[in-house]
């Protein structure tokens, strides 16, 4: 069976036919590092690891961005919460610090680290050309305080726009996310280039000291590293409209034919509700982590299928992390008797079957799951319940028991504390020689094995 996916754009199950295969590319909006990552960050960041594992398993070759949103107006305004006289440098100084803290985050969830992690401050001039070449085109222009792209232009040459979020223009209208932007012709426009107040942050540009939007941030970066036309573009729901739409009508704008594919996973609740930390239900990875660890997250977030809304309840985390001990009991079980898998074993057979036809059918989890919950009452099952479960992430988990890098860890702790970066380098080396790789978090050396 060929692997099929729904594809956003589409509305429909579609087979999946990479452009180039055994190549994959895929392009997976990452975070604004403004503020702690929550769990709707995890299940997301959990299922398009679990979707490249799969892809990989299949024999496919995933390179996989994530990009990291490090210019922002959240970020500029945590800044300036926080104080401090120079809003640049505190800006800096957020990014920075929660960059450090999701990466961490990340790692201790055992996600594989992707093929590259773009900063958009890192894109700026390539931003700026692509910016230039959409005016060339007619479907952009210079306003008073910034640069704005012509939605209604793009929608007349093409005869439409909101393909991905299916909406017409005039419901748009009444739904617009209207950016504050006084030199905007329309309000369906959005901003490509923000002018910058004097104590904002800001890079030179043909249209003034400003910043980017964040939809042309990940335009210019998932074609500049991925090319024109690529396999698959990811997110959570929340980001179809308007973000994932304005990066397409950029794209398009741009004559490119951009991604194939376009998957979107369902959105977190807590306890029914949408997380905010003004209701008090604002669950961090790291609090989630203080209570069960990253395989019970997993259990949790493949329970549901990945498109569907979930809701998260520690009851329920709690009833995955007994689902999770039912699996390591019975593994240590089946060690402990030296009972290896029967040579041919006709369910053990028939269930891995199962596995892959679930998975290949718009990675249909909670079916594979099913599976692996059979496999862990079945005589002899430990096995393909081992080697299942690691396909989707499972018993990888990100703690180091090993004492040679328990040792090099305190010790590189220790030497950032001084500030001995000569000898914190060095440490750095030692663990990437061992097959580790370093995530600096504040303070504190989180390492995970190379895979
Ligand atoms: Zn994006």
């Amino acid at each position: 069976m060929p692997i099929r996916f729904t594809n956003t754009l589409t509305g429909r199950k579609e087979d999946f036919l990479p452009l180039k295969p055994p190549q994959v590319t895929m392009y997976v909006c990452g975070v604004t590092v403004y503020d702690d990552c929550h769990i709707g960050h995890a299940r997301g960041a959990v299922v398009f690891d679990t979707l490249r594992r799969f892809l990989e398993a299949s024999g496919l070759k995933v390179r996989h961005i994530r990009n990291v949103t490090d210019v922002d107006d959240k970020i500029i305004d945590r800044a300036r919460k926080e104080g401090g006289d120079d809003l640049k440098a505190g800006a800096r100084a957020v990014a920075e610090r929660y960059t450090g803290r999701f990466q961490a985050d990340f790692a201790r969830l055992g996600l594989l680290p992707p093929s590259a992690e773009p900063k958009a401050t890192e894109f700026i001039p390539k931003m700026i050309r692509f910016i230039e070449g959409l005016i060339r085109e007619g479907v952009a222009y210079p306003g008073s305080d910034g640069v704005y792209f012509a939605v209604r232009e793009l929608a007349r040459r093409r005869g439409k726009y909101g393909d991905l979020s299916r909406q017409k223009l005039d419901q748009m209208m009444e739904n617009a996310h209207v950016d504050a932007g006084a030199g905007k012709k329309d309000p369906l426009d959005f901003a490509l280039w923000k002018k910058a107040k004097p104590e904002e942050p800001s890079w030179p540009s043909p249209w003034g000291e400003g910043r980017p939007g964040w939809h042309i941030e990940c335009t210019t970066m998932s074609t500049d590293l991925l090319g024109d036309e690529f396999d698959i573009h990811g997110g959570g729901q929340d980001l179809v409209f308007p973000h994932h739409e304005n990066e397409l009508a950029q794209a398009l704008g741009a004559g490119k034919p951009f991604a194939k594919i376009w998957l979107h996973n369902g959105l977190l609740t807590v306890n029914g509700q949408k997380m905010s930390k003004s209701l008090g239900n604002f669950v961090t990875i790291e609090e989630a982590l203080k209570k069960h660890p990253a395989d019970v997250l997993r259990m949790f977030f493949l329970s549901a299928h990945y498109r569907s809304p979930m809701d998260f309840t520690w009851e329920r985390l709690d009833e995955a992390a007994r689902a999770y001990e039912r699996w390591t009991g019975f593994i240590a079980h089946e060690k402990a008797k030296g009972s290896g898998a029967p040579a041919a074993d006709s369910y053990i057979g028939e269930t891995g079957k199962n596995f892959f036809d679930a998975m290949e059918d718009d990675l249909n989890t909670p079916e594979a799951l099913a599976c692996l919950h059979g496999l862990a009452g079945h005589p002899g099952g430990s096995g393909k319940l081992l080697e299942l479960g690691r396909l989707l992430g499972f018993f990888q988990s990100a703690e180091k028991t090993d004492p040679a890098v328990e040792k090099l860890i305190t010790e590189r702790d220790e030497a950032r504390r001084k500030k001995d970066f000569t000898t914190s380098d060095r440490i750095r080396k030692q663990l990437a020689e061992m097959g580790y790789v370093v995530e600096d978090t504040t303070g504190k050396t989180v390492v995970r094995e190379r895979v």
